[in-house]
């Protein structure tokens, strides 16, 4: 289920997400946050760069905490795993329209990328994980994660996915006692969204 509010992060500078993974870390310690959701907002100007109201921002704000916390928590795990999938959000695709050259493959369920843009995020991220050696799936929605993890015996996981997908995503992972990883969209709006691929690429 996508957020009811839009945001972009994209351009909000890079201590930002020093300051998040430091409020990430303590909470993963259970340690006491030092800068509170609100101090960091307001240290950003998170309203002034996204319009969203104060409540918006602290659900995204801790949102993204939450997932970077999850992330520490489970790294350990996640790297002793051997055989793992990228799930990728279509939204974040160059061209939502026929101009994306992917096919779609319902029995996957997943489009497949043609590589018709270098600068497509999507397709910069399939070459990557596969590199890597990867399974790559690039989801129309995350109603088909338990179809693709229920046909394939993955031990560890990455999901690329705003917020709100990113919790459903965790639930369904930790129900299969699969190892997880995330990384959270920095722009939402379910059309030319966007993530940072330098993070994606640390994960993998
Ligand atoms: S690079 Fe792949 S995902 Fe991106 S627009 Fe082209 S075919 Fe679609
Ligand atoms: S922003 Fe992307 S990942 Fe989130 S609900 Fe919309 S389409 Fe799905």
């Amino acid at each position: 289920m996508p957020y009811r509010f839009t945001f972009d992060l994209s351009r909000i500078p890079r201590f930002f997400f020093t300051e998040l993974t430091t409020a990430a870390y303590q909470r993963g310690m259970h340690r006491k946050v030092s800068k509170t959701v609100q101090d960091i907002i307001k240290t950003f100007k998170i309203q002034e760069a996204t319009g969203l109201n104060l409540s918006d921002a602290v659900t995204l704000l801790e949102d993204l905490i939450d997932a970077q916390a999850r992330n520490l928590i489970e790294r350990e795990r996640f790297v002793q795993t051997q055989r793992r999938a990228l799930l990728l959000p279509h939204c974040s695709r160059k061209f939502m329209d026929n101009r994306c050259k992917a096919s779609f493959d319902p029995k996957i369920p997943s489009y497949i990328c043609a590589h018709c843009s270098p600068d497509c995020q999507v397709g910069k991220a399939e070459v990557l994980a596969k590199k890597r050696g990867y399974d790559v799936y690039i989801l129309p929605g995350g109603s088909c994660i338990p179809k693709i993890l229920n046909a394939n015996h993955y031990e560890g996981v990455i999901g690329v996915a705003c917020g709100e997908e990113i919790k459903t995503g965790v639930e369904t992972l930790r129900a299969m006692d699969i190892s997880g990883q995330s990384v959270p969209l920095m722009k939402n709006g379910c059309a030319n969204t966007a993530f940072n691929i330098e993070n994606l690429s640390k994960i993998l």
